[in-house]
């Protein structure tokens, strides 16, 4: 009998189960993929490393989580700085002075906020009650049609119109000539990737793969004292109260004979007519030189049940659901349940691991 059976080999799983192993616990970490790692996962091709599900930058304001997870990697200096391609246009993100340069041909903060209250005004939100009213209160119209709203389309598979207006205000607006995605302190990706985080994190718990809990539950009823559970909240009560929503992803990669495909990480298609959201070229994560690289298209696709649930779908209907799968959860005090999907919580890695080590100290 082990003092834990983590589900989900993670970032949270793995947080939980280093903090617990110190502090002499036994754990058991079970995933139902072949590798650690979750969706951090990174693997080297031909000498570059490749985020398998999907561009991860490591960002935070928390200098405990930043100082944390530095003790098991060491981090280069990458900063984000995207851009997004709408048809023929190349603008930079997050929406800053270069943007708005670009779209309206203004050179001073003051000339952009004028463009921006006027197409706020002409918008007439100011209670903004999704994501449409809350983008066009933020940026005006010009910027929400060209490189918000056939994005967000294609991200969520729904009209802006119903999707809640949080999910934009992720994004920085700043009247600065400065292209940094994110306004926190700390920032980099970490040197040769994140699985060896999570094989550091691993070390000392005993680590099954290609093992689905449903599956091991039935024919190991009492293998720990406590279940600590990363995998979708609703999958583990049956889905007695029904299924909860994702969005999934395909991702295609190809390796490619050239030095440098599109001269940045991150390249946005914010049009709705291209059926990928962002091609991703690995190398400059890295700052990389060799001859060869590789790029991954990203395509949102509905989810069903068999393939990966990325991101929660955070609507009232499905917030009211999760609610119901709380209150059971609240009940049962032999399981700790955390993480994006644990938690149905569109949370970075950051809040992930403080979220982990607030968990697992609570435990002490
Ligand atoms: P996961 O990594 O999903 O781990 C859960 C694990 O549980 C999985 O390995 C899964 O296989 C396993 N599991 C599920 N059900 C079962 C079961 N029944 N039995 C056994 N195992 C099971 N965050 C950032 O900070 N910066 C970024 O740039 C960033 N980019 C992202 C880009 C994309 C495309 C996505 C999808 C997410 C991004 N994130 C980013 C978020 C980041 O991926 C998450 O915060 C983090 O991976 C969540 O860790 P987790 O342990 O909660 O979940
Ligand atoms: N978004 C957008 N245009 C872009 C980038 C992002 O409209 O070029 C919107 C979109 O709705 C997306 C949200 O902003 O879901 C958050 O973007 P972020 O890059 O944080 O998404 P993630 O990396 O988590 O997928």
């Amino acid at each position: 009998m082990y003092d834990y059976l983590i589900v989900g080999a993670g970032l949270f799983g793995a947080v939980f189960a280093h903090e617990a192993v110190a502090r002499g616990k036994t754990c058991l970490v079970i995933d139902k993929r072949p590798h650690i790692a979750g969706n951090i996962y990174t693997e080297t091709i031909n000498g570059i490393t490749v985020h398998r599900y999907g561009a991860h930058i490591f960002h935070t304001n928390d200098k405990t989580v930043w100082e944390y997870v530095n003790k098991f990697a060491e981090f280069n200096n990458y900063i984000n700085s995207p851009i997004a391609r709408y048809k023929d246009e190349l603008y930079n993100l997050p929406f800053n002075m270069n943007t708005f340069n670009k779209m309206w041909g203004v050179k001073t903060p003051a000339e952009a906020m004028a463009v921006i209250e006027k197409q706020r005004a002409e918008a007439g939100v100011t209670e903004p009650k999704n994501l449409e009213e809350q983008a066009l209160l933020l940026v005006g119209r010009d910027i929400y049609e060209k490189l918000i709203k056939g994005y967000t389309e294609k991200q969520w598979g729904m009209d802006c119109t119903e999707l809640p207006a949080f999910i934009i205000k992720r994004l920085p607006l700043r009247f600065i000539y400065d292209n940094n995605y994110f306004n926190d302190r700390y920032q980099g990706v970490p040197v040769g990737g994140y699985t060896r985080i999570v094989e550091r994190l691993l070390l000392g718990g005993e680590v099954r793969l290609n093992t689905d809990y449903v599956d091991f539950s039935k024919k190991n009823e009492r293998i720990a004292a406590k279940i600590v559970c990363t995998g979708s909240i609703d999958e583990f009560f049956g889905y007695r109260y029904g299924t909860l929503e994702y969005r999934s992803l395909r991702f295609e990669t190809h390796e490619l004979a050239e030095e440098n495909h599109q001269g940045v990480a991150v390249v946005n298609y914010t049009e709705r007519s291209v059926p990928y959201t962002r091609v991703i070229e690995h190398k400059h994560f890295e700052f990389g030189r060799r001859p060869n690289t590789v790029v991954t298209r990203e395509y949102p696709v509905v989810w069903k049940k068999g393939l990966e649930p990325y991101y929660p779908v955070n609507n009232a209907k499905n917030n009211a659901l999760y609610l119901k799968y709380k209150e059971l959860a609240d009940e049962r005090l032999d399981v700790i349940f955390g993480g994006r999907l644990g938690r149905y919580q569109y949370y970075d890695m950051d809040t992930v691991i403080a979220k982990a080590l607030e968990a697992e100290k609570s435990e002490s």
